[in-house]
């Protein structure tokens, strides 16, 4: 049966046998995407805004099974370092449609950049900061650039990704008109951008539209200052998903209606970036048992997954759901699950209701799509975990197990 209409597929709605049977061939911890999840969640944002144009934030989750289904899908994708670019022009994409947003870009990526746009003129940079306009010019380019802009208001579900409110994002608000004079002067002022948060969920929408609102005020005025015509306006990414059991996913529609309300009348094409949205419900970690221990402040379940394979609860404490899939309707009991990690961050959940633990059970850590394998480490002499995709029916690796001889590999 497919989830794929569902708003959100939560743990639950994954095929328990099959991720059973998954885990016995491959191995824990071990990465399950759905790329057809993928598919239609892309499907359902670009369907909220019919008249935008939607890309896909790659740094979410680069990898090229992801990639690949994506451009399969009709997205476009927004890169933020050389190598995702890299990685999105060898899963297809055409560098004519790739954006680049230049975040304090090292020397080396921009000379790529520049080199890039030689043979593919409708590359577009977007550059954060005066400097890197001129470390273009100095480049001799003269492409297709937009202009990052800091509208000073910002939203998301942690201080270290309400990026709109951080000043190392983004061209500061009041100094927009004049920096686009001069870049205009210089280059091809194509679009004003902005990326304005993460986590967006129904109580920040409103604070998320005011700032969108903001923005699309700037580009205004930017193309007046400019006095030329923006190709398009891009509102960045920040769409949230429902990491908890209780949350409430966003309501596509009335987003992208909200959105466009925001807007206003707008001489240029909006365009949006969600990364997130995208991936995250689409993949689940599966991880093993090891340890159930009894201490007197709480009930400790040991898990071979950890912080090196997913970082998100140790660096912004999120929550991401845990179901046990061996034995889901066992009686709920209040757990904390962590990895081999000697470190207290090394924590999943703490107190939370589990359907009571065995060593030897099975499982699923939810929503890690996003920001999940793409953060993963080799801490701890650790290999990174294997990543299968579920397509159509059928599985297949596509991301072997490492081994230790990969981490060791770059040691001289
Ligand atoms: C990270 C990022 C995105 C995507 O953010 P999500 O919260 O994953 O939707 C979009 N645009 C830019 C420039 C980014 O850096």
């Amino acid at each position: 049966m497919s989830h794929d209409s569902l708003p959100v597929k939560r743990l639950a709605d994954w095929d328990h046998e099959r991720l059973r049977d998954l885990a016995a061939e491959h191995g824990t911890p071990l990465y399950v995407a759905d790329l057809d999840r993928v598919a239609a969640n892309y499907r359902r944002f670009a369907d909220a805004f019919p008249d935008a144009h939607v890309m896909y934030a790659a740094k979410a989750h680069t990898g090229k099974a992801v990639l690949e289904t994506l451009l399969d899908a009709g997205a476009d994708i927004e890169c933020a370092a050389w190598g995702e670019l890299h990685r999105a022009m060898a899963a297809g994409a055409d560098p004519n449609t790739l954006q680049y947003t230049a975040v304090n870009p090292p020397d080396a990526d921009l000379d790529r950049a520049v080199e890039l746009s030689e043979e593919a003129p409708g590359l577009t940079i977007t550059g954060g900061a005066r400097d890197t306009f001129d470390r273009l010019a100095e480049r001799g380019y003269d492409g297709r650039v937009a202009i990052r802009v800091n509208p000073g208001i910002g939203t998301g579900h942690h201080e270290k990704v309400a990026t709109g409110k951080d000043a190392k994002f983004g061209i500061p608000a009041e100094h927009v008109d004049e920096v686009a004079a001069d870049v205009a002067e210089r280059f091809d002022l194509v679009g004003i951008h902005a990326h304005i948060g993460s986590g967006v969920l129904n109580d920040s929408l409103d604070e998320h539209c005011r700032a969108v609102g903001r923005v699309a005020d700037i580009a205004r005025s930017a193309a007046d200052a400019a006095d030329t015509d923006l190709e398009f306006v891009d509102v960045g990414g920040g769409y949230g998903v429902p990491y908890r059991e209780d949350e409430e996913p966003l309501d596509m529609p009335e987003v992208g209606e909200r959105i466009r309300e925001a807007v206003g009348d707008l001489d240029a094409q909006l365009k949006l970036e969600p990364g997130r949205y995208v991936v995250a419900d689409a993949e689940l970690i599966l991880t093993e048992v090891n340890t159930v221990k009894e201490a007197p402040a709480a009930t400790v379940v040991g898990v071979d997954a950890s912080l090196a394979t997913l970082i998100r609860p140790a660096m912004f404490d999120s929550y991401h759901p845990i179901r046990n899939v061996s034995a889901p309707d066992r009686e709920p009991r209040p757990v904390s699950v962590g990895g081999p990690c000697c470190t207290s961050a090394d924590v999943f959940c703490t107190d939370r209701p589990v359907a009571e633990p065995e060593r030897g059970n099975l499982l699923a850590i939810g929503n890690a799509g996003a920001y999940g394998y793409e953060l993963a480490s080799q801490f701890h002499s650790q290999p990174r975990p294997a990543e299968v995709a579920v397509e159509g029916g059928e599985a297949r690796v596509v991301r072997r197990r490492e081994t230790l001889d990969d981490v060791t590999r770059v040691e001289r």
